[in-house]
């Protein structure tokens, strides 16, 4: 507060209130020169921003990459919980193994067999607080400060958090429509080592990339593991989505063939709960170790109780039928985007057609940057993310980023038709 505004405070406040205005905005400083040089590079991510004003009602929000849980059986789940307490309160509610639940890393086996991994073993698995936490956890092992982070770009906005707040160099590599480009990473990569660079890992999304919705083709896939085996980098692979695969063929993990130079990255969050911070890393066998004890560091253990009762979701529910209905619930929704968006948008504009997963990215004319376009959308009564967010620099962004995950085919549609007058205002301009 200026001496200005303070003064003219003064005439209309009581002393005390003054007092009270002037130590705020003293102490609001204070402890500023405490802060790490890590803190100051923890931003706020824009998804954040933006989920607190798509909760308005009235707004169509196609901005939050939320699971469709109305479809879980939760009277089922409630009682299931029930039980985990009544019958096994002193463990369920007691710290258990850093590394998590023997019974949860077996199971997790499974559903990576699904996924196309046939060689894991428990041994090889922890679980974490989301793949959030194991991102985490590889960035700290990993990183010192200034080396380099490779990503696809556009890539997770969580996941770019994470690495800017290590201090690490992030260096974007392009996809296309097939995913990340193979001879621009390698390109990349010979340009950092000869300038004298440490690269750490590579962190890709294979499978319907959040936010573009792109998938790496079956082509580029071993070819990209190769190439960072050849620059002796790792491979950080996340797959939140893989199993919500509605159109085309499965493609198996980079991590299936390559069980020394990928860690992978899993999570319950999108094919069950998000609210229970389950996730896990698959991690080569001559890495775990400081992999374990770092994740430890963090948390301790893994929550007992949601381990136990994603535990008993596995072993009692049909999990598989549960991802089926969430598969069927997202093809009818991504359909009704892509047909909704053939109907309203303005020529111009172009968007991807995923084959899974949450998001449709949309690409206006060059020139056009979408994050002042946000707050007209809103005035309109629709919200997107802008694609700024998912880039690593800072510069304007065509792009946008639309989720159909949470919201039913015909509240789609409305958002949509809804959002092509801003945009094409915006190209007209
Ligand atoms: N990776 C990607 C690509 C994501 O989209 C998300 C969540 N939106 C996460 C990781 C975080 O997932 P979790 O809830 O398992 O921490």
């Amino acid at each position: 507060m200026t001496h200005e505004t303070l003064d003219a405070a003064a005439a209309v406040l009581p002393a005390e209130a003054i007092d009270a205005i002037e130590r705020a905005a003293t102490s609001a400083h204070r402890h500023d020169d405490l802060f790490s040089e890590r803190a100051a590079n923890i931003k706020q991510s824009a998804v954040r921003d933006v989920f607190d004003i798509s909760m308005r009602p009235g707004l169509v929000s196609l901005a939050g990459g939320s699971p469709y849980l109305q479809s879980l059986p939760l009277e089922r789940l409630s009682e299931t919980a029930a039980r985990i307490i009544a019958e096994d309160g002193l463990t369920a509610l007691q710290y258990g193994g850093g590394q998590g639940t023997e019974e949860l890393r077996t199971q997790i086996c499974e559903v990576m067999a699904a996924e196309g991994i046939l060689d894991a073993r428990p041994e090889n698995v922890v679980i974490t607080a989301g793949s959030q936490s194991a991102q985490d956890v590889a960035t700290k092992v990993f990183c010192n400060p200034g080396d380099v982070v490779l990503v696809e770009e556009p890539t997770y906005v969580g996941a770019l958090n994470t690495f800017e707040a290590y201090q690490v160099q992030v260096e974007a590599v392009p996809m296309d429509d097939d995913g990340l480009v193979p001879e621009l990473l390698e390109a990349r990569i010979a340009a950092l080592q000869t300038a004298g660079k440490n690269i750490k890992f590579l962190y890709t999304i294979p499978n319907f990339n959040n936010p573009s919705g792109i998938t790496l083709a079956q082509d580029r896939r071993q070819q990209i593991v190769d190439i960072c085996r050849r620059a002796n980098i790792l491979v950080l692979e996340d797959n939140p989505y893989g199993l919500l695969r509605f159109d085309g063929e499965p493609l198996a993990p980079l991590r299936a063939g390559n069980p020394d130079d990928v860690i992978y990255m899993g999570s319950f969050s999108k094919i069950f709960a998000p609210g229970l911070r389950i996730g896990w890393a698959l991690v080569p066998a001559h890495l775990q170790r400081r992999y374990y004890l770092a994740s430890e560091a963090v948390t301790l253990c893994p929550p007992t109780l949601n381990q136990m009762l994603v535990s008993a979701y596995l072993r009692d529910y049909d999990w598989k039928g549960q991802i089926e209905t969430y598969r069927g619930l997202y093809a009818e929704r991504c359909h009704a985007m892509l047909a909704a968006l053939e109907m309203h948008m303005p020529d111009g504009l172009s968007w991807t057609r995923p084959q899974g997963g949450f998001f449709v990215w949309v690409t206006l004319p060059e020139g056009v940057d979408t994050y002042p376009l946000l707050h007209k959308a809103i005035d309109a009564g629709v919200v997107f993310i802008p694609g700024a967010a998912f880039m690593h620099s800072d510069s304007p962004s065509n792009k946008l980023r639309l989720a159909f995950s949470a919201v039913p085919p015909e509240a789609i549609a409305e958002g949509v038709r809804r959002l092509a007058p801003v945009l094409r205002e915006a190209i007209d301009a």
